[in-house]
């Protein structure tokens, strides 16, 4: 991953942080230090106000934490995999490897992330309640935690997808008609309705007050950000469903050139990399897959060293090598392929080469199908 920093592990879910979550930490601190604690009480001092006001943001983070850690155990707890939790500029996500089955699990994970901010919020409003008249500055910690927390509640659980609330709409009519497809579209087209109101007051909100206002603003990006992400989650729902009765060895490609691995470095780039299109070559030895080899390894090896270094010195072997078998869902090979960030996948059976799956093969052949459905 890119700009993030690893914060830490909880109950084995690694924790990130995303780059752009700095601005918006800066942005709620100086508008907790700049306006809310201020307007508590006149006389606190701007040290004080800024103190507060970090310690305040830093709450609301371990908030938002604590929201996205409840929707990651239950999710555990459910049989699901949880690859991290990553906070960024609109709040924080919990990556869940592959989406529910079934509607009853994706409703118990929805739901489990408001209703713990729910919780915070509610003990916030004791402890604001109780703190009052023994400690002002607590207090007014305590009260901007409650509010913060109801509203992160209620925001998301407005109906849209893939907001919580959204998810579980889709959830409550996926179980209904037991279609995914037909609540997915449902539950997408309120998030896309959300994000479209969204926007909507953000431009009013701007040409009210005739200035650009960092809510304005705000609300445009955030309906920005819910627009793209229900879009998104709507085609991989529909890619998903067109791979869904295909198998790696339909796409795979059987005529591959191989290299054995003793071959020197310079036979590789003069003999088949200059020869042919392809970048990478698996290397097979014998009918055994060895590793593969790709222009970029070649690149970091100094041009001296091509002719006397063999092509097993540099490849990528077999045991850090993702592989596929013949017989598998070619969703699971595209979910490898995406995962690890790769153009091709070898196919293997039994330790022995049947072909190689590129990632654009399998692009085509969901065009083909989508162009194909619609006449
Ligand atoms: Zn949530």
């Amino acid at each position: 991953m890119r700009n993030t920093w690893h914060l830490g592990k909880v109950f084995g879910i690694d924790i990130y942080i995303d780059a752009s979550w700095i601005v918006i930490f800066m942005l709620v601190t100086w508008t907790l230090a700049g306006e809310y604690f201020p307007s508590q009480n006149a006389d606190w001092s701007p040290l004080l106000n800024w103190s507060l006001g970090i310690i305040a943001s830093l709450l609301f983070f371990a908030s938002v934490l604590a929201h996205e850690l409840s929707h990651s155990l239950v999710a555990i707890q459910q049989g699901e995999q949880v690859k991290n939790i990553t906070l960024f500029i609109f709040g924080g996500v919990a990556q869940i490897a592959e989406e529910p089955d079934e509607p009853l699990k994706e409703f118990l994970i929805a739901s489990v992330g408001p209703l713990t901010s729910i919780v915070i919020g509610v003990f916030s409003g004791i402890a604001w309640w109780l703190s009052g008249k023994i400690s002002p500055p607590a207090a007014s910690i305590f009260s901007y935690l409650c509010l913060i927390n109801i509203a992160l509640a209620c925001f998301n659980l407005v109906p849209g997808f893939p907001l919580d609330g959204g998810r579980i709409l889709r959830a409550i009519i996926w179980g209904y008609t037991k279609n995914v497809k037909i609540a997915t579209k449902i539950a997408s087209f309120c998030g896309k309705l959300v994000a479209f109101l969204l926007i909507s007051l953000g431009i009013i909100t701007m040409f009210r007050l005739k200035a650009i206002s960092v809510n304005g603003i705000w609300f445009i990006l955030i309906g920005w950000f819910l627009y793209n992400a229900a879009n998104r989650s709507y085609r991989h729902l529909l890619l998903k469903d067109a791979l869904r009765e295909v198998k790696v060895e339909d796409l795979m490609i059987t005529s591959l050139d191989t290299v054995p691995p003793t071959l020197s470095i310079q036979r590789l780039v003069d003999d088949y990399i200059m020869r042919h299109r392809d970048h990478g070559f698996l290397v097979v030895d014998e009918g055994m897959v060895q590793g593969i080899v790709c222009l970029a390894d070649v690149k970091k090896l100094p041009k001296e060293r091509w002719p006397t270094t063999p092509i097993s010195e540099i490849m990528l072997s077999k045991e850090l090598l993702e592989k596929v078998s013949p017989e598998e869902n070619a969703n699971v090979a595209l979910g490898k392929l995406t995962a690890k960030n790769i153009h091709q996948i070898p196919v293997v059976q039994e330790n022995r080469v049947r072909g190689i799956l590129r990632r654009n093969d399998i692009l085509n052949y969901i065009q083909l199908h989508a162009e194909v459905r619609v006449k």
